[in-house]
């Protein structure tokens, strides 16, 4: 019995379509660091985009700076806001994604969105895609209050707590076998992995893939995930 859902935002609900390369050399621009080359700036990007903890697109900046040892200029906070809007402007709903939260909210089964990211971009990103309504909790690991990164115990724990429902009657769905379906099931969750278009790579991978995450296995899209959910339902 399934009484609560747990969704991936990134890759499950969504994709960001616009250009990231663009976006990137913008930013070594506007930080005045034409001097750097590309590829090491956009990694330590990516990187930094992906840090633990209290996280944001200008904190994000400051440790890309930082490990350049670069002053930050004065209008750093300016410039990350305006970054993060570029993103989230081109972050769009993945088909499917509409129908399950629809369907989800259809049977009363409550939301909470768990994403890894810095918390600016993902709640312009959210805000975007017009989802916000359907989540009875948002859990953003660069959240202050969240501070924890999937596959971490901590961030499910809260979604549970933000449900109000015991980990094994809450159901994950995501896309990444290790931060979504793997930390899910440690903390004792339900599991559904959406494959998308990697799911040759899933299958290569040892059919093991789809098999770890659990009996349910692994869905195609999120348009697949109201048919898992109704079998268990009846
Ligand atoms: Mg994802």
């Amino acid at each position: 019995m399934i009484k609560g859902l747990c969704l991936d935002f990134d890759g499950t609900l969504s994709s960001f379509g616009g250009d990231f390369a663009g976006l990137v050399e913008e930013l070594r621009n506007d930080l005045g660091l034409l001097n750097c080359d590309f590829e090491s700036f956009a990694r330590r990007v990516g990187a930094a985009l992906q840090s633990d903890g209290h996280l944001d697109t200008e904190i994000a900046l400051r440790r890309v700076l930082d490990e350049l040892e670069v002053r930050p200029p004065p209008d750093l906070e300016e410039i990350a806001r305006y970054a993060a809007l570029q993103y989230a402007r081109d972050v769009q709903p993945l088909p499917g994604a509409v129908e399950l939260l629809e369907y989800a909210r259809s049977q009363e089964i409550p939301m909470a969105l768990v994403s890894n990211g810095p918390v600016d971009m993902q709640l312009g990103a959210l805000r975007q895609v017009g989802f916000e309504g359907y989540f009875t909790a948002v859990l953003i690991s660069g959240d202050r209050d969240v501070a924890s990164r999937k596959p971490a115990a901590r961030i499910f724990g809260l979604a549970c707590t933000g449900l109000q429902t015991l980990p094994e009657e809450t159901l994950m769905v995501g896309d990444s076998l290790e931060n979504d379906i793997r930390g899910a099931q440690a903390y004792g969750m339900q599991a559904v992995l959406v494959t998308g278009e990697d799911r040759r790579r899933y299958e290569e991978a040892g059919v093991a893939g789809a098999q770890e995450a659990g009996d349910q296995g692994a869905v195609p899209t999120v348009a697949n995930v109201g048919e898992v959910i109704d079998g268990w339902l009846r």
